[in-house]
């Protein structure tokens, strides 16, 4: 299978629809070769929109709410690249994808300080007990200093349990270890860097969940991960452990942890993802356990820059014919 070529010279410029606008440079970038459309709207596209968009484009740069599914695919098999504008790409039924000889990208590796930075961010704001100490003081609840006042916890000598550990687990693996935490992690493969540098012990998920005081999700969703964490797997955490995600929403069974933590059976969570986003299951928002952020873990200025760089230069090179540097469906070139 080889991926299809494209413009020649003398032709009409190729045409690339966004389905949203996007910060940073990409745009720009390819405005400079390509006839750009960016769909105006303030939220994520309907989807007639997105079919009319994609119907007009030989490309489209897709973000992850957008439904990028067979049926979408079958009825734009003119496309020449659909450039996912995340490193997950769970919302791309990737299968379809490849039967259409659509070539599918993400954004890896550009947004994983981001990620990794804002999970040891829900860490702490967890077990330094930051929003709620923030909402007691706003609420006037703060007459005078109080010896056993919103006591959090340590990190220092605790054990940090990593579930994923590819690049962004990875780099939360090096952060917690520079919090001197004991680190345990699992993951489909063993890695040995991870071993030697920063002493982290490979083990199962049942015996990880068993012995961490912190855990973080770092697994991509697929139908292996879906509720890897469920009212099983929660039962297995301790009462004073905190669980931790940023990968995606149905990694975590989220009514399961709603129950554990209404019932204390973990000391809290700290979500950036959720099973139904963009509402997190009904309660959720009333506990005081829990630290949410509305799916913002790769929201820095630097990440979402890169990202639409790298989404772009992916066009650039599809449009040209060439391999994308981040091409998912690899089965295409080879
Ligand atoms: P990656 O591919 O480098 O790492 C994923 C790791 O998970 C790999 O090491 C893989 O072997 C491991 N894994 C897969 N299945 C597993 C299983 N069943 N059990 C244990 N480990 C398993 O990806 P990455 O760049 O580190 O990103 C990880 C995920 O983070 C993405 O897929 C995405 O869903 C999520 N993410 C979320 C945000 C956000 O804004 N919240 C931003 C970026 C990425």
């Amino acid at each position: 299978m080889r991926l299809r070529r494209t413009q020649k010279v003398g032709q009409m410029k190729q045409k690339v629809f966004v389905t949203r606008n996007i910060p940073g440079h990409g745009i720009e970038l390819l405005k400079k070769h390509f006839v750009v459309k960016v769909a105006p709207q303030n939220g994520p596209i309907t989807r007639p929109n997105l079919l009319k968009g994609a119907k007009w484009a030989d490309a489209v740069l897709s973000l992850l709410t957008d439904k990028i599914d067979a049926d979408f695919l079958s009825q734009n098999k003119h496309l020449k690249i659909v450039a996912n504008y995340a490193v997950g790409y769970d919302n791309i039924d990737l299968k379809s994808a490849t039967l259409c000889h659509i070539p599918i990208t993400n954004t890896p590796g550009v947004l994983t300080e981001s990620v990794a930075e804002h999970a040891v961010a829900l860490m702490m704001a967890l077990g330094k007990r930051v929003v709620e100490a923030d909402s007691f003081l706003r609420a006037g609840k703060y007459k005078a200093w109080n010896p056993s006042l919103l006591l959090g916890t340590e990190f220092d000598g605790k054990t940090c349990g990593v579930i994923g550990t590819g690049r962004i687990g990875a780099l939360f693996v090096k952060f917690a270890k520079a919090l001197n935490m004991h680190i345990v992690y699992t993951d489909v493969n063993r890695v040995p860097e991870l071993e030697k540098e920063y002493g982290a012990k490979f083990t199962t998920l049942d015996s990880l969940l068993k012995q961490s005081d912190f855990v973080s999700v770092h697994v991509p969703l697929l139908p292996s991960t879906r509720h890897l964490i469920n009212a099983k797997t929660l039962k297995l955490m301790k009462k004073t452990a905190f669980l931790i995600n940023t990968s995606r929403g149905p990694v975590v069974d989220e009514k399961a942890l709603y129950q554990a933590l209404k019932r204390k059976q973990i000391a809290g969570a700290g979500l950036d993802v959720f099973e139904f986003e963009p509402k997190p299951v009904a309660g959720l928002t009333k506990l005081s356990t829990v630290v949410l952020t509305p799916h913002i873990a790769s929201a820095t200025v630097e990440a979402r820059n890169e990202m639409s760089i790298l989404a772009a230069q992916n066009i650039i090179a599809a449009l040209n014919g060439k391999t994308p540097p981040s091409l998912v469906n690899k089965d295409l070139v080879k």
